[in-house]
């Protein structure tokens, strides 16, 4: 069984729970009292057994429970995983829970999978390339409705607004067909697709050859925003040219971007 640690594999061995600063500052307390415990205990880690190979993670509690509702269940809980500390998630893919982790930890969303100094080649992607990064977009974004973690799915559109800016490209069929198989039919991911196939240019091929291999769900997505932004110019329509916060999830106005 492998081991992750939020540094990722080459820090395998580290003792991640206890060089938490959190974790050391909940500890920080007078020596004659016990600690003084919150309602999940802060200097717990959660191990997660990832995939059918059930690679290792260890994740600290108070982080992980700062915006997945389904973490903040399970160390909440009165389960079986939240006093053994131990969760399986057989299903996920070990890679797409890195780049989770990854969130939660830094803050920032890479579905790249070498780092590049040079953007302009990552902005400039085409074909398989283009596919296999909406595909590990879709997967990861996936992950973020799993464990019901708004603020990462938001990242994970707001990386591929950043990555993928050629205008007109749609991508291929095949990411779409994946899109509808993988994640909500109401996500905001599946609205960002939408918006890039309503403004293509399909004036080399006809309508009917241009839709044929999407999802027949995608296709009434398509109509459905033809319809309602007919009256719109198509400038307007783009997804360059929407507020941030069109392809985020926020409870309320108040929670959204500044
Ligand atoms: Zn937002």
């Amino acid at each position: 069984m492998a081991t992750f640690s939020m540094f990722g594999p080459g820090a395998s061995n580290t003792p991640v729970v206890s060089q938490a600063p959190m974790a050391v500052a909940a500890e920080k307390t007078d020596d004659s009292r016990p600690a003084k415990r919150s309602r999940f205990d802060y200097n717990d880690g959660l191990d997660v057994l990832v995939g059918e190979d059930e690679v290792k993670f260890v994740l600290h509690q108070a982080i992980v429970c700062t915006t997945s509702l389904f973490f903040r269940a399970i160390c909440n809980g009165k389960w079986k995983e939240s006093e053994e500390r131990l969760l399986r998630l057989p299903e996920v893919d070990p890679e797409m829970f890195s780049i989770y982790l990854g969130f939660l930890y830094n803050r920032k969303v890479d579905m790249r999978e070498e780092r590049s100094a040079d953007m302009k080649s990552l902005k400039t992607v085409t074909g398989e390339a283009l596919i296999h990064l909406h595909d590990r977009a879709i997967h990861a974004y996936a992950l973020g409705e799993m464990v019901q973690d708004a603020a990462f799915r938001n990242a994970v559109v707001d990386e591929m607004r950043f990555v993928w800016t050629q205008p007109g490209q749609v991508g291929h069929q095949r990411s779409i067909q994946t899109l509808c198989a993988t994640v909500s039919h109401r996500s905001k991911l599946m609205r960002y697709f939408v918006d890039r196939w309503a403004v293509a240019d399909y004036s080399d091929c006809s309508f009917r050859d241009f839709y044929k291999h999407l999802p027949t769900n995608f296709v009434l997505e398509l109509a459905c925003v033809h319809t309602e932004e007919r009256d719109m110019h198509v400038a307007d329509r783009r997804v360059s040219a929407r507020d941030r916060c069109f392809y985020h999830d926020h409870e309320s106005e108040a929670d959204k971007c500044k």
